[in-house]
């Protein structure tokens, strides 16, 4: 068969690294190519699926949402955080999921449980509303951060507690950064004016960013209780497989993971 990632830019993508350590564990001979589309170039994605006989895609920056006017179908999860990261193709028609929603419980779920947490969102774009949407099900307490009032109006729902300032911050139990800072080594507590006055060595951190592997953020918390995005990544990536297979093949994480320390070089899960 054969997948591939539309994004744009997208030489920078880990997908092709995650899906063929899976194919190759697995023995299948399948492909998985990054394609370079452009925005003005998705309304042409047909050809493009025709010109590379594609059975799914996945979906990256700027397409999460555009992409969804050229499906026939698409999943309540992804209706509900109005984003579209994966995509199959079946009988000449287009199927689309949202699997960073699942990908993130899961391993939220793998690494802290189930238990009903008082939960803290930094951040308010596209991963935000998938980490958001996570905790919902989860039956979890939310507040989201956003520094602009407007970017709250942009969830489907507004069943969270809003944030304009992270000055004087009441006790969470988890706090999650779904904005990039971090990318870049730079020091969130500054940034974002956060205290660390009330994080505790109870406190869990989770920064969706994976490389750095540890964020300056993801200091302020102890190690025990801190998780980065490499799970979130891998998961998201496994669960698009599954569903391109109909979950007639389970994918193989450890040989996921094992490649991907051989590229960073150890230790980042
Ligand atoms: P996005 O849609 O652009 O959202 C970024 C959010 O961060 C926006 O709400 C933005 O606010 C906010 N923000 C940026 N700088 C800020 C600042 N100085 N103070 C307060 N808020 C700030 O980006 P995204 O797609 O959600 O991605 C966010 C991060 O998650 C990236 O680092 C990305 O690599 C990571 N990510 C990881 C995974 C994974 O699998 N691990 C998956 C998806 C994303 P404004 O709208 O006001 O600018």
């Amino acid at each position: 068969m054969n997948f591939a990632v539309i994004g744009s830019p997208i030489e920078h993508t880990l997908s092709p690294a995650i899906h063929y350590a899976n194919f190759n564990s697995l023995n299948l001979a399948d492909t998985y190519r990054a394609l370079h589309i452009r925005p003005e170039e998705l309304g042409h994605i047909k050809d493009v699926i025709k010109q590379y006989d594609l059975n799914g895609f996945n979906v990256t920056i700027p397409h999460k949402e555009t992409i969804m006017a050229h499906l026939d179908f698409i999943d309540q999860r992804a209706i509900e955080v109005n984003a579209v990261n994966t995509v199959l193709i079946k009988d000449n028609k287009l199927y689309g999921y949202n699997t960073d929603v699942t990908g993130y419980k899961q391993a939220y779920t793998d690494r802290f449980g189930t238990m009903k947490r008082n939960i803290l969102i930094l951040g308010a774009g596209g991963a935000s509303k998938a980490v958001y949407r996570a905790h919902s099900e989860l039956g979890d307490d939310i507040t989201i951060y956003a520094r602009r009032e407007a970017s709250f109006e942009t969830f489907t729902d507004q069943n969270f507690q809003r944030l304009s300032s992270l000055q004087n911050l009441k006790s969470f139990d988890v706090i999650i950064n779904t904005t990039p800072i971090g990318l870049k080594n730079e020091d969130l507590y500054d940034v974002m004016s956060l205290s660390r006055n009330k994080i505790t060595e109870d406190t869990i951190g989770i920064d969706l960013i994976y490389n750095p592997e540890k964020t300056p953020f993801l200091y302020g918390f102890e190690d025990k209780m801190v998780m980065n995005g490499l799970s979130m990544l891998v998961n998201q990536a496994i669960h698009a497989f599954e569903i391109w297979y109909d979950n007639k093949h389970e994918g193989d994480y450890n040989a996921v993971y094992a490649a991907l320390d051989k590229k960073f070089g150890g230790g980042r899960k």
